[in-house]
C-alpha cells in the first residue's frame, strides 16, 4: 500500500513544516514523535522526511533522499466556467483523478455574472485542489491558471493532441482518438448552455479535434470527469 503523504506548507533545503489540519493530525491524531518517518512533498518533490519536532501548530521534518514520484495524469483541462458549486466539485474530482493543470475559460455562453465572479474564486478553487491532492495522495498540486477568455486560453495549450468534448459530435469518440503514440491530451469542456458555433470555429482553426462521450448530453462536470477517467484508462 502507497503511505500517506504529507504536503509541506513549506520548506528550506534540509527541512519541510506541515502547520493547520496537518499538523493537528499528526501530534494529536497519530501521536507523530521525534525521530518518525514519514513521506512528505515539499517544494513539489517527495522525500522520505524524519520528525524533528511535533506540537499542534506546527511539525517539522529532516528531509532524507528524494523518492520516485508518479507524474500527474499528463491531462490539461480547459473547462468553460458554469454554476460555482458543480464546478468545484468537478475540479475536485478532476485532482483526484490525476488532472495536471485545469485553466478555466470565460465562455461566450458562461452566465455574465459567473464570468464576472470568477477571478474571485481562483483562491478557493487552488484551497479545493490542494486539499484533494492531499487527500488522494497527489505528490503534486495541479495549475489552476487564472481565468480567461477561450482565444488565449487556446495560445497556452502545449499539448499535440487537442480534444474538444462535444455533445455535438456523433462520430468520433474520445476512446479512438486516444489510440496509437498519444503522450499528452488537452481535453476542453463547454459550459451548460454548450460552445458557441464560433468558439467551435475557433477550436477547429486551433487543432483540435471534436470528440463525443456517447449520446446522451452529460453535465459539464460529468463530462470532466468521464473524460479523465477514460484517459487514464487509455493513457
Ligand atoms: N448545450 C448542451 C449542454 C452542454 S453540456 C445542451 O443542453 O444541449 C456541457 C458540456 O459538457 C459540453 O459543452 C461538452 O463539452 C460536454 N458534454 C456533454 N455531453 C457530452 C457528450 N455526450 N460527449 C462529449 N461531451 C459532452
Amino acid at each position: 500500500m502507497t503511505r500517506r503523504r504529507w504536503i509541506a506548507d513549506s520548506r528550506t533545503d534540509t527541512t519541510a513544516t506541515l502547520t493547520g489540519d496537518q499538523a493537528v493530525h499528526l501530534a494529536r491524531v497519530l501521536r507523530a514523535q521525534p525521530g518518525q518517518i514519514f513521506d512528505v512533498v515539499a517544494g513539489g518533490f517527495l522525500h522520505r522526511a524524519e520528525v524533528l519536532s511535533v506540537n499542534e501548530e506546527s511539525v517539522v521534518f529532516t528531509l532524507h533522499e528524494e523518492l520516485e514520484a508518479e507524474a500527474a495524469l499528463p491531462v490539461h483541462l480547459l473547462m468553460a466556467v458554469f454554476k460555482f458549486d458543480h464546478m468545484e466539485w468537478g475540479i475536485e474530482k478532476a485532482t483526484e483523478l490525476g488532472a495536471a493543470r485545469i485553466t478555466p475559460v470565460l465562455a461566450r455562453r458562461t452566465e455574465k455574472h459567473l464570468a464576472q465572479a470568477a477571478a474571485k474564486r481562483v483562491e478557493r478553487w487552488r484551497r479545493i485542489t490542494l486539499e484533494a491532492s492531499k487527500q488522494s495522495r497527489r505528490t503534486d498540486v495541479p495549475t489552476i491558471d487564472e481565468p480567461m477568455p477561450l482565444k488565449l486560453a487556446l495560445s497556452h495549450v502545449t499539448s499535440e493532441t487537442k480534444l474538444l468534448l462535444a455533445e455535438t459530435e456523433q462520430e468520433n469518440s474520445l476512446r479512438a482518438a486516444l489510440q496509437g503514440e498519444v503522450s499528452r491530451v488537452s481535453l476542453a469542456i463547454g459550459p451548460e448552455g454548450g460552445w458557441t458555433p464560433e468558439e467551435m470555429s475557433l477550436f477547429s482553426g486551433s487543432g483540435w479535434q471534436p470528440v463525443t462521450l456517447g449520446p446522451r448530453i452529460l453535465r459539464a462536470e460529468t463530462a470532466a470527469i468521464a473524460g479523465l477517467a477514460i484517459c487514464a484508462a487509455l493513457l
